[in-house]
């Protein structure tokens, strides 16, 4: 890994990225047909500060449109057979084949991911969840027989997914791929900073000829597009992924119309270093899973436990850690970490640590922030702090890692599950059995022991104000079903 602790911001390359005019939109796609919207909203490059697009804002009349087109293509796309569902994703999965690198270098431009970031953990397992979903529409209808009984899952209906900016290709695929296999009709709703890759996975879906009204894209606010989704008597369930906040507000809205929801939400993970484990790769991925998508994932393991006779070890090797990673340009394949989304985000970080340093934490930054109109913050590392501290309780949403102590194993439970969320988690140890069973006690949606791969067939999603319903896989593809027993 390259040292590289002095940062300034990138300067514009211009031919690496696809031409302006690919991220100038002025339009929604309702029932299959791309129809402009007078209002706009400007995308911003987090690295440089610099506008690079604009993408349509639409309003409820567009909602109103779409949430028809979906319903009116539902009866259709629903008695559609699964072969050919899968036929249609197939050759959406090929046009966004055909696509890779544009997709990229737009996640790159209107995010700040970095490039080896982008195309690995944003497009590439993007693609991988779309191949998952149609592998499954290849096998056999799942049919149970209970007694007398045929269990059915049915298509649940018009589904609305609404999307934050962080992985703002990969929490739409999820979703719209999981929707559409089980045979229900979308409307999407990405987040107002990263739209353009939502824009090119549109594009996909024209390129491929789904049937109108199948998939169908309105751009816009959270206030005004996403509450008019969330509360539309025509939508049956709601997708959503974002801050818990929103998520609960999603959840009230929707009860008036009695809405499936499922919400994907925020997390304080922890990282559980059991006595014996291998503390420098446990240190080390723990790092790494916080500095992720420059801290911007809402699954990081940002609690980092270790015993106390490791304590001191453990934060110098985090620190170690956190300075070798580059800080730096998102279209450089070195970096590691580029800009968070913006400058309220960059404050809101830098707020965090300033009051902690102010209760009498330790914090650590390793990387020194030159001057540049782009949203950079260093990584750091905190410690010395105390359990209910807030930097300790809640999720930042930025590269910064806290180190705890514990006592004994069931103190580290203990502290492991005292957080309102409970999204995923690590736990290390010399023997599997061991860690697999301090992970039974952690109340959280995943855990992975000694680093173990993510997969993306594999439940995703929280207990607690994480959020509830699960995405990815067969159970991703259920959240989108009824349930319908019919006695023969
Ligand atoms: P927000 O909750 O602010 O926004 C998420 C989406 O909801 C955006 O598209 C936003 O629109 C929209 N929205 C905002 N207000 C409303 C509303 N009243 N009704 C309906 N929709 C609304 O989250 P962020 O975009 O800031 O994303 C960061 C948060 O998401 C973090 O807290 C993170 O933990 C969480 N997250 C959780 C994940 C999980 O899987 N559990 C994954 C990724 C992120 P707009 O912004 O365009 O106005």
């Amino acid at each position: 890994m390259r040292q590289n602790n002095r940062v300034s911001g990138g300067e514009a390359k211009g031919n690496e990225m696809p031409k302006l005019s690919a991220w100038t939109r002025d339009a929604a796609l309702i029932d299959g047909r791309w129809c402009q919207v007078d209002g706009s909203s400007v995308v911003e490059n987090p690295a440089t500060g610099e506008v690079i697009g604009t993408s349509a804002s639409a309003d409820t009349t567009e909602v109103d449109l779409a949430v028809r087109a979906a319903g009116n293509a539902f009866a259709r796309w629903c008695a559609t057979p699964r072969a050919d569902r899968a036929t249609y994703l197939q050759r959406l999965l090929d046009a966004m084949y055909e696509r890779r690198e544009e997709l990229v270098a737009t996640t790159v431009a209107e995010l700040g991911a970095p490039v080896r970031v982008a195309r690995e953990a944003h497009v590439d397992i993007s693609l991988e969840i779309l191949a998952s979903y149609i592998g499954m529409l290849h096998q056999e209808e799942p049919v149970e027989r209970m007694g007398n009984s045929l269990i059915l899952r049915e298509p649940i209906g018009v589904v609305a997914c609404i999307t934050p900016w962080n992985y703002p290709l990969y929490q739409l695929v999820i979703k719209v791929a999981a929707a559409v296999a089980a045979g229900c009709t979308v409307i999407v709703k990405p987040a107002e900073l990263t739209p353009l890759t939502t824009y090119m996975l549109a594009d996909a879906v024209v390129e491929a000829e789904f049937p109108p009204g199948v998939f169908n894209l309105v751009p816009g606010s959270g206030n005004g597009v996403g509450n008019a989704l969330t509360t539309h008597p025509g939508v049956d369930a709601v997708s959503f992924t974002g801050s818990t906040g929103v998520g609960s507000q999603v959840a009230a809205r929707a009860a008036a119309t009695l809405k499936r929801v499922s919400l994907e939400l925020g997390g304080k993970s922890a990282s559980v270093v059991l006595p014996g484990a291998d503390l420098a790769a446990a240190v080390r991925m723990t790092v790494d899973s916080t500095m992720l998508n420059t801290g911007q994932s809402c699954d990081a393991w940002t609690r980092l436990l270790v015993p106390e006779s490791w304590y001191g070890e453990a934060v110098a090797l985090a620190k170690e850690r956190a300075a070798e990673l580059v800080v730096g340009d998102p279209r450089d394949e070195a970096t590691d970490l580029g800009p968070v989304i913006s400058a309220q985000q960059a404050e809101a970080i830098t707020g965090y640590l300033d009051r902690a340093r102010e209760r009498g934490a330790q914090v650590h930054t390793s990387h020194e922030i030159g001057e540049s109109d782009g949203h950079f913050v260093s990584p750091a590392v905190v410690w010395d702090v105390g359990r209910d501290d807030e930097i300790v309780r809640e999720e930042i949403f930025g590269p910064v890692l806290v180190v705890l102590p514990y006592a004994n194993e069931d103190e580290a439970v203990e502290l492991a599950n005292d957080s309102y969320y409970g999204l995923s988690g690590a736990v290390w140890a010399h023997e599997t059995q061991h860690a697999l069973d301090v992970a039974r006690q952690l109340r959280t949606g995943q855990v992975y022991l000694n680093g173990a791969e993510f997969n993306v067939e594999a439940p995703f999603g929280g207990f607690k104000r994480s959020g509830y319903g699960r995405e990815l896989g067969r159970y991703g593809l259920e959240e989108f079903t009824e349930i319908k027993s019919i006695q023969t």
